[in-house]
């Protein structure tokens, strides 16, 4: 049995090397951008309130 799988890069829909570092990016460059980009997303909802603030 020999699957080969063709992870695809979902930050620059790229074929990502099976050995990859970054998987499922293609790079440090990839998952950096996924990362803001959800990090923005959450920023966005500012649910922070539910932490103990004062
Ligand atoms: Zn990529």
């Amino acid at each position: 049995m020999n699957k080969k799988i063709n992870l695809t890069c979902p930050s620059c829909k790229k074929i990502v090397e099976i050995d990859s570092k970054f998987k499922p990016f293609c790079s440090k460059a990839c998952k950096s951008i996924d990362f803001l980009r959800w990090a923005n997303e959450e920023v966005g909802i500012e649910t922070f309130e539910d932490q103990d603030n004062d």
